[in-house]
């Protein structure tokens, strides 16, 4: 049995199934859901991110926020929450680097956000000699002041697609043909998410709705609005999606996302203006990652880091920094977005 095999069951019984369905079983089915079973990052696994690259990542997103909880007047206590922690490493860092603000740690309840097994277990370990706290969904986030961060989270949360046809859309769906799963697509309909759509498209045209996405905005947002707070969201995409971005990654490379259900990464590029569309708090311009890791002073963490390095360790720093601010590397396809409250100012790096 295989999650392949799951799937044509469930076409058969069915009928097609959408994205959105066919990347919730794909990623998290309890039994062989991608990110259920396994830890994929690192040079060994699928892909790489930010933390893993190198700790300048956690440590400067890390004083960004806290800089945020000193200038809200240092609640006490407050949320301190990461959405999708990985391996736990952005945190780890993050708290490596604040131990220095005083009364932070001691205010901060850390809550993890956290929908696979394999990898809490592997952020217990990371995160031995601290007290997180784990959930698996954002509407079970305390009601209180609430710093958050979020990398390469939104890229993992199911995504619908639709096709412009004349005045409505035909839902892309995956189906089966013979036994191999094929994408097609459903009837016409007007889709009254997509409205506002209908003016910067034409026929043909791919478009990507995250509902998923939505409710964990409303959930953050609601929280910062009422409580004070901020959110430092990190992920690849831009202010408004268009195409297919639908990616499949096994060992660093590209396949078919139909080819190998729950044994290779899914993700979708991040449509940050619908994230921010109808929040009840403020949010920050979409900046690329580059230029926000740069204004947080990078380049002067990297020299302070290279004093004590040499030979094959300090070219790994060189290479780390180029890779994490380069227009050509992540510096550019990365982009961060900030929330915070009406009357403050957004997180250090991000501007109004
Ligand atoms: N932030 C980490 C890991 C990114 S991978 C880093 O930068 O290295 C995506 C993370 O989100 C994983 O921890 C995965 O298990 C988690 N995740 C994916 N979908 C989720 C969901 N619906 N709810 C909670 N966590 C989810």
């Amino acid at each position: 049995m295989s999650l392949k095999d799951v799937l044509i069951a469930r076409i058969q019984a069915e009928g097609p199934i959408s994205v959105a369905d066919y990347m919730a079983e794909c990623l998290l089915h309890p039994q062989f859901g991608y990110y259920t079973t396994r830890d994929p990052l690192g040079v060994a696994g699928d892909f790489t991110t930010a933390p893993e690259i190198s700790q300048m990542f956690g440590e400067l997103i890390g004083l960004s926020l806290a800089q945020s909880w000193l200038d809200q007047g240092r609640p006490n206590p407050f949320t301190l929450a990461e959405l999708g922690p990985g391996r736990g490493t952005l945190m780890a860092d993050l708290l490596r680097a604040t131990k220095g603000v005083p009364g932070f740690a001691d205010a901060a309840r850390i809550v993890l956000v956290e929908a696979s097994p394999a990898l809490k277990t592997r952020q217990k370990e990371t995160l031995a000699g601290y007290e997180p706290h784990w959930i698996t969904a954002t509407s079970d986030l305390p009601d209180q002041p609430l710093f958050c961060l979020a990398n390469e989270f939104f890229d993992a949360l199911p995504i619908r697609q639709f096709l412009r046809d004349g005045t409505g859309w035909r839902e892309r769906r995956i189906g089966l043909d013979e036994s191999v799963l094929r994408f097609g697509l459903g009837v016409r309909q007007a889709q009254p998410a997509l409205q506002h759509r209908l003016d910067d498209t034409q026929d043909g045209d791919l478009v990507e709705l995250c509902t998923a996405a939505g409710a964990v905005m409303a959930d953050l947002s609601a929280r910062i609005a009422q409580h004070g707070g901020a959110a430092l969201l990190v992920d690849y995409g831009d202010w408004r999606s268009l195409g297919d971005t639908l990616q499949a990654l096994r060992a660093h490379e590209r396949v078919d996302p139909l080819s190998m259900p729950g044994r290779a990464d899914l993700t979708a590029h991040v449509d940050f203006e619908a994230l921010v569309q109808g929040i009840p708090c403020r949010h920050s311009r979409l900046t690329p990652q580059g230029v926000f890791l740069e204004r947080l002073g990078i380049t002067a963490r990297a020299q302070a880091l290279a004093q004590k390095l040499d030979g094959t360790a300090l070219d790994a720093l060189i290479a780390a920094h180029r890779r994490l601010t380069h227009p050509e590397e992540m510096g550019n396809l990365f982009k961060v977005i900030g929330l915070f409250p009406e009357g403050a100012a957004p997180p250090p790096g991000l501007e109004p």
